[in-house]
């Protein structure tokens, strides 16, 4: 009843001249109203490619191969897949239920508009009633809501400060109150601060407003402060899926535990863990059975033959033969 999100066995493609690579595979989750999902892992785990199919801004040569994600509407009704939703329906859902906040604000906004115009449009576009004086009022009401003082609106993007600016995006999101936020490293551009402030705001807006909010990122000690439950990526699949408490206490997934023992410097793009030597696997050439056997400390014989599946058991899931009989009894 109270899941917002259903995504089954989610596989996404990038098609090329041979075999096509698979950058995810297989995703499974449940996303809860008003939770925040933290979706962690290195470059090349998956995490970006996840977040462009689930909001299907998905750009060719990558393609949903497989898997639903059904989208239930807070009227109750029938539950939509978005993966096979025309364009034409995609767009109604769009700020309105399903909002997207990018790494670069500078993206997200338009260069040569006023801040609040962007807001009036956004906003007039999806509620035809609302009068021009009435949409500049909600547009200053919504920066204040980030801590932008009102006479901002008539500024120029870049004629804020680069936190001012995501925060924007982060108000802009909120403008047609969505049941879903996906967030895209939104804090990587910002000083240390700014992120504390962003995440906090983050918080406080999800307890007024309830949305759900899935934030992708590969910086697992910010996701340990903001997220509910947290989504391990490695390689295309999800690994470990537990609450932020049990991965901060008791990660099950030796990956995950190399993750939470590397605790990377905020910022700093992780680029080689400490806890975990070695690289990811080239995605065109997986190995048949764990992806991550060649860095894994535990590893086991069977381990490189057999393919750890991800299962899930009461509020926790994880795909490590480690960990098998664990999770299946
Ligand atoms: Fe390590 Fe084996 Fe678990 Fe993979 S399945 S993480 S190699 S113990
Ligand atoms: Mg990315």
């Amino acid at each position: 009843r109270d899941v917002l999100l259903q995504v089954d066995g989610l596989c996404v493609e990038y098609a090329s001249a041979g075999e096509p690579t698979r950058a995810c595979t297989d995703v499974t989750f449940a996303l809860r109203r008003g939770e925040i999902l933290g979706v962690v892992g290195e470059s090349g785990s998956g995490k970006s490619t996840l977040i462009t199919a689930l909001t299907r801004l998905q750009r060719a040569p990558a393609v949903t191969s497989a898997g639903s994600i059904l989208y239930r509407p807070r009227e109750g009704g029938e539950a939509i897949d978005l993966v096979t939703l025309p364009p034409k329906e995609l767009r109604k859902l769009r700020w309105t239920r399903l909002s997207i906040v990018l790494q670069s604000a500078m993206d997200a906004l338009n260069p040569v508009m006023r801040v609040g115009a962007q807001f009036v449009d956004v906003l007039r576009e999806h509620d035809r009633s609302l009068s021009k004086a009435g949409a500049w009022e909600e547009a200053r009401r919504l920066l204040a809501l980030v801590g932008i003082s009102a006479d901002r609106v008539r500024s120029y993007p870049h004629e804020l400060s680069g936190g001012m600016r995501q925060r924007a995006t982060i108000a802009l999101a909120l403008a047609c109150r969505p049941e879903l936020i996906v967030m895209d490293e939104p804090t990587t551009a910002v000083d240390v601060v700014m992120q504390r402030q962003i995440l906090a705001q983050v918080l406080r807006l999800r307890h007024e407003f309830g949305f759900a909010v899935v934030f992708v990122t590969h910086d697992l000690s910010l996701l340990l402060e903001l997220a509910d439950r947290i989504a391990v990526m490695y390689a295309g699949r999800i690994v470990e899926l537990a609450s932020a408490a049990a991965i901060y206490r008791s990660p099950l997934h030796p990956y995950t535990r190399g993750l939470r023992d590397s605790f990377p410097p905020l910022h700093a793009p992780v680029s080689r863990l400490e806890g975990i030597p070695g690289t990811p696997p080239d995605l065109r050439a997986l190995p048949p059975g764990c992806a991550f056997a060649d860095r894994c400390p535990a590893v086991m014989d069977r381990c490189r033959t057999e393919l750890p599946l991800l299962t899930l058991h009461d509020s926790r899931a994880v795909a490590c033969h480690l960990h098998d009989e664990e999770i299946s009894s």
